[in-house]
Parts: C-alpha cells; structure tokens; sequence
C-alpha cells in the first residue's frame, strides 16, 4: 500500500484540468492506497485573497473534491491551515533551499513574467511548501498533471537533501502518478497553453459551471479559418478542441470531426456546440452534486474536522522524528 497526497488551491472553482489532470486518479487510488488529499490554501495566499474570498473559496472547493467522489471515509481530505505541522516542515526545508534553485523554477518565472507588481516569496518558496505538503505524510505516489512535474522533482531533491545532511533514510521519492499513463495536460479554451483559473476569463470549464456558461465559453473558444488541404497539420489551438473532445465526447463524435478536418469540410461551430453539449452531459452529475453539498454545512463542517485529526495525527508523527533528527530534543 502506497501513501498517497494531493492538493488542489482554493483560487476558484474546480475545472475540467483538476479533473482530468488529478482528481480523476486520485477517485481511483482511495480505494486501495493511503490517501491524503487537502485544499491548498496556505498556498493560494500569493494572491492575496480578501478573507470572505478565502472561505468562501475553500467551501466551494471542498464541496467540489465531494461531488467530484473523494469519499471522507476512505480517503483523508483536509484543509492544509489545519495543520500547521506542515508550515514546520516548510520552514526546515526552506533553510536547506538555494535561492538560486528557487529562482530557476519555471512556473516562477512564468509569475514574474504575468504578476511583475506582485513577486512575493512566498511564490519563491512554493516548492518547498509543495515538498512540505507531500513529505508531511512522507508520501510515495503524488497524482499530478504534467505542470507539476518540476516542482516534484523538487520535493525529491529537499526529501533528499535533508536524508544526506542527516545522514539518515527518512524522506521517500515521491513519484507522479497516472496508472501508468503520460502525465495529462488538459488545454484551456483561448488558443494556447493548459486550462488554469489564472489563464484568462472563458479559458477554463469549471465542473460547478451551468449549461449556459459552457455553451458561452465554448462558443468564444479560439479557432481559425480551418484547413486549406486534405489531412493538414492542426494548429495548436484547434488540436486543443480536439483534445477536449477526447476527453469528454464519444470516440464516435470525435472520428466524425477529424473526418470533417481531415476532408476540410469542418465547421468549428458545430464542433464547439458538440463539445459544448458533451462537457454539459459530463459536468451534470457534478454540480448536482456540487448543489447539494454546499447547502449542507453540518456536513462539510463535519467531513473537515475529521479530516484534520487525521491528518494531523499523521503529520505528528512525521515532525516529531524530524525534530529529533534535526537536534529539537527534550531535556
Ligand atoms: P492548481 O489548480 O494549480 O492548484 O492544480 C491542482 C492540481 O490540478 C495539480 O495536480 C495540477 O497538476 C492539476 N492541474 C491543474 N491544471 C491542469 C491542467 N490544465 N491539466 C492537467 N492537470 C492540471
């Protein structure tokens, strides 16, 4: 049995990307493994969120990760402030981190380049609060989407780190996880890049969306003026369409608008309303679901106070060996 974490940040509502990307994998694995799954919202304080915001955000979150069938009483889901253990441990892995190392990482660069009036370190120091979050519970397996990767190997390297300086074996390497499969990058809807809640408005599908917002965003989803020859190259806005419809549609629906590309008789609008009505039909047991559980706040309230004791019991047992180790000794 593996230990398992992952967090997804409180900065809107769920979408298709945290689906596909996370979600979906870790639904499977709380079957079988040791699952932790928490609301990142320590992290999502880079933005500075008003406090109606913040809660408001974590709510609609958790009652999201419920609908989307993270089920309390296999898996441990939990609110990351809850546990303040980690915030110990981003502090003994912050000691041991270069800036330099900090500075390279991409998705920092990325924010110095989108946010240049906001370059906070608590954006720098990121990875090591992701290493925290991960090596709290000393997990092995981190369900992911393919813009995790670097920060996970960046959780390897600190785990590592600290094993060397101690000269003990106590940190696991973490692995991204996908059955198996290539880690997913799920596009968003404006031409370029992955689905994100920072990527622009209209660019991400929330789960919580209603019918008629998925058919506005779908119908401003960046297309071209189609294929000049038989069986050209798509561009990478249009693959993206492609993508989703992967994901979401009938290998049926897909095979006839690759046919309609391939003899360039395709018409993106009807593509976009296909793709539009296959999202609604997907997302539909979800915000249901969603509905329910927000207007159910013994419940929730319930689901994260059970969460956190365990996995604060957990994360216990992680701080009290690394004190030890570090020399934080009783007399
Ligand atoms: P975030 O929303 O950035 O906090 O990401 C939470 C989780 O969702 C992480 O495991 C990400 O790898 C995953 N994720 C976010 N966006 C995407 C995407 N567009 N494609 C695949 N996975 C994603």
């Amino acid at each position: 049995m593996e230990t398992v974490v992952s967090g997804i940040r409180p900065t809107g509502h769920l979408h298709l990307g945290n689906y596909f990307g996370a979600l979906r994998n870790f639904t499977k694995m709380q079957h079988e493994h040791h699952c932790f799954f928490f609301i990142a919202d320590y992290h999502s304080l880079t933005t500075h969120p008003t406090p109606e915001d913040l809660h408001g955000n974590i709510k609609n979150v958790l009652a999201e990760y419920l609908a989307a069938g993270i089920d309390p009483e296999k898996a441990t889901l939990y609110i990351q402030s809850d546990v303040p253990e980690t915030i110990e441990l981003y502090l003994f892995f912050n000691m041991n981190a270069y800036i330099g190392e900090l500075e390279r990482c991409t998705s920092f660069k990325e924010k110095i380049r989108k946010q240049p009036a906001n370059v906070n370190a608590g954006l720098l120091t990121y990875p090591t609060l992701m290493a925290a979050d991960i090596l709290i519970h000393r997990a092995t397996k981190v369900p992911v989407g393919k813009d995790q990767e670097q920060h996970l190997e960046m959780t390897r390297t600190f785990g590592n780190r600290f094993n060397r300086m101690y000269g003990v074996d106590f940190f696991p390497e973490p692995q991204a996880f996908n059955f198996g499969e290539e880690l997913v990058k799920v596009p968003g809807l404006n031409g370029s890049g992955k689905m994100g809640k920072s990527e622009g408005e209209g660019n991400a599908v929330f789960l919580a969306d209603e019918p008629e917002v998925i058919r506005k965003k779908l119908m401003r989803a960046v297309t071209d003026s189609g294929p000049v020859e038989p069986h050209q190259v798509k561009p990478e806005a249009i693959e993206n369409l492609f993508d989703l419809l992967k994901l979401v549609s009938k290998k049926d629906t897909l095979d006839y608008f690759e046919d309609q590309y391939n003899q360039c008789s395709i018409r993106y609008g009807d593509l976009k309303k296909q793709l539009a009505e296959d999202m609604i039909l997907f997302t539909a047991p979800f915000r249901d679901r969603i509905k329910s559980l927000l207007s159910d706040d013994a419940y929730l309230k319930k689901v994260s106070s059970e969460g956190r004791d365990k996995a604060r019991e957990s994360a216990a047992k992680t701080i009290a060996e690394v004190r030890n180790i570090i020399g934080f000794k009783s007399f």
